[in-house]
């Protein structure tokens, strides 16, 4: 079986969130159980690529409106991923240092979109799936299936994964033409509300979609900002299926961003160096309990809350514990953050950024990790968490509630709060502060949470069963 595997983010790569990791994973462990699983994926101007070699696999030609531009697609060469990696490069458009944040990436990303089905198009054989990745790809299915110059691959599987519905690629009717020549009685298919919504068109047109945990799966039928009737409607090709983690790359016995390599066994000593290193930088005091966020600054995270719910914390319990937040999002809360770690910099620290090596630092330092999200698809920062030894506090939403259970219950060893409030934080801050002290407790959820086991080999066989059925 052969899965191509469309996405704008897979790391090493490139990522911005889950979705990177997400892609740059369950290929490697799919080419482990015998299928042929790779990547395509637009060519930006991350390390990655400067530090790799790549060879010219394919270059064309192709239209995107009236435009006509040129696109070469090149593979890493050796194969350093344990799956082939493909970068489309269309120069000028997609070149650039971010991933995402242009005011053309509705060009950028249907541009991209056209390069693959274009190329894909040109191939001496048709691909067993197609699996798109959220909407950056979502045209994909359409494409296939309705453009004219792509009826080759008309009868090709699709299955589309939701990684997140918050995000569609929402484009105004007049940039239709920027599609390649259509079938204009299909219309509807790329329609929802009144504009062109490549996400929806994705839930229409592919044979399955999958949404990256069980209750996310739920949840979209009531929030899905907007598409929750479409969903509905179409939940019989649906289905939830729980991300995994990437082991070798999220092992505190071999990660090399540690000060000091840990596992279930040394996890007390491991995680109390590696929380000295972290203290030492941000000059904390490594004796209390290191509470850490990290992840986007936006409204999805319930980052906006941390600043008052922090604030309060300290007022509460004063010194008592210290806080690290790293991220970067939404310029009002990156504002209320910083200003509150300046108002109290013995015990609050703000990084604002994005820094792998760093995340790495903290999950492994920290004893606490917040995440108060108001949405959250499956997150992986609580599977991370876990597998270092960090106690996850969570919001009960999507993937969140289906990966902790609270310390409360039986067997439990998180925990778990309703609200993403200032008063449930401070209420979870509470119970936290008392675990810390209860020394034996704390190792017990510790070697718990470490030996739980959230490895994509699992995972791998759901997405086979999806793909078997198409
Ligand atoms: P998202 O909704 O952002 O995709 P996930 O929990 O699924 O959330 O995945 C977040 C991933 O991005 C994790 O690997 C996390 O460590 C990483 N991450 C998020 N923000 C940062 C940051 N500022 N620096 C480093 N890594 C980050």
């Amino acid at each position: 079986m052969e899965v191509v595997h469309i996405s704008a983010e897979c790391y090493p790569v490139a990522k911005a969130g889950g979705l990177g990791d997400v892609v740059g994973a369950l290929p490697k462990y799919q080419n482990k159980a015998g299928i042929v699983a790779k990547v395509v994926m637009p060519m930006y101007r991350t390390p990655f690529l400067y530090s790799s070699s790549w060879v010219v696999d394919y270059k064309a030609k192709a239209f995107m409106g009236a435009w006509e531009f040129e696109y070469t697609i090149i593979k890493e060469a050796n194969n350093k991923l344990g799956f082939d990696v493909y970068l489309v490069d269309i120069h000028g458009l997609l070149d650039r240092q971010k991933i995402y944040g242009y005011p053309d990436d509705t060009e950028r990303f249907t541009a991209f979109q056209i390069a693959v089905v274009h190329w894909m198009s040109h191939w001496n054989h048709r691909p067993s799936v197609v699996h798109c990745h959220d909407y950056h790809a979502g045209l994909i299915p359409f494409m296939m299936q309705h453009c004219y110059d792509y009826q080759n691959l008309k009868e090709v599987p699709s299955v589309l994964t939701i990684h997140n519905a918050q995000y569609q690629g929402w484009m105004d009717w007049n940039k239709s033409t920027l599609i390649p020549r259509w079938d204009l009685s299909k219309k509807g298919l790329l329609d929802w509300g009144g504009s062109i919504n490549p996400l929806a068109a994705a839930i229409k047109c592919a044979r399955k979609v999958t949404t990256v945990s069980p209750s996310y799966m739920l949840e979209l039928m009531h929030h899905a900002n907007g598409l929750e009737t479409l969903i509905a409607s179409e939940k019989n090709k649906c289905v939830g299926i729980l991300n995994g983690i990437d082991h070798e790359v999220w092992n505190p016995s071999t990660d090399n961003y540690l000060t000091e390599y840990f596992s279930v066994k040394t996890v007390t000593a491991g995680k109390q160096k590696n929380k000295q290193n972290i203290c030492d930088q941000f000059g904390l005091d490594a004796a209390k309990p290191l509470f850490v966020f990290i992840g986007r600054l936006v409204g999805e995270k319930a980052a906006d809350v941390l600043p008052g719910a922090l604030h309060i914390a300290v007022q509460t319990y004063g010194a008592k514990a210290s806080y690290v937040i790293l991220g970067s999002g939404e310029p009002a809360v990156e504002a209320g953050l910083t200003n509150l770690a300046l108002a109290n910099n013995n015990c609050i620290k703000v990084s604002v950024g994005y820094n792998e090596s760093l995340s790495h630092g903290l999950y492994a330092a920290a004893d606490f990790l917040l995440m108060p999200s108001r949405v959250e698809p499956c997150g992986l920062n609580q599977l991370y968490a876990m597998r270092y030894g960090t106690v996850p506090m969570v919001r009960s939403t999507g993937g969140l509630q289906d990966t902790v259970i609270d310390m409360g219950d039986e067997g439990g060893y998180g925990i778990r709060f309703t609200h993403a409030n200032e008063t449930d934080i401070v209420q979870s801050i509470r119970r936290a502060v008392e675990v810390f002290e209860n020394k034996k407790h704390l190792l017990w959820m510790r070697e718990r949470m470490m030996q739980i086991n959230h490895s994509w080999e699992q995972t791998v066989q759901s997405y086979t069963r999806v793909y078997d059925s198409i």
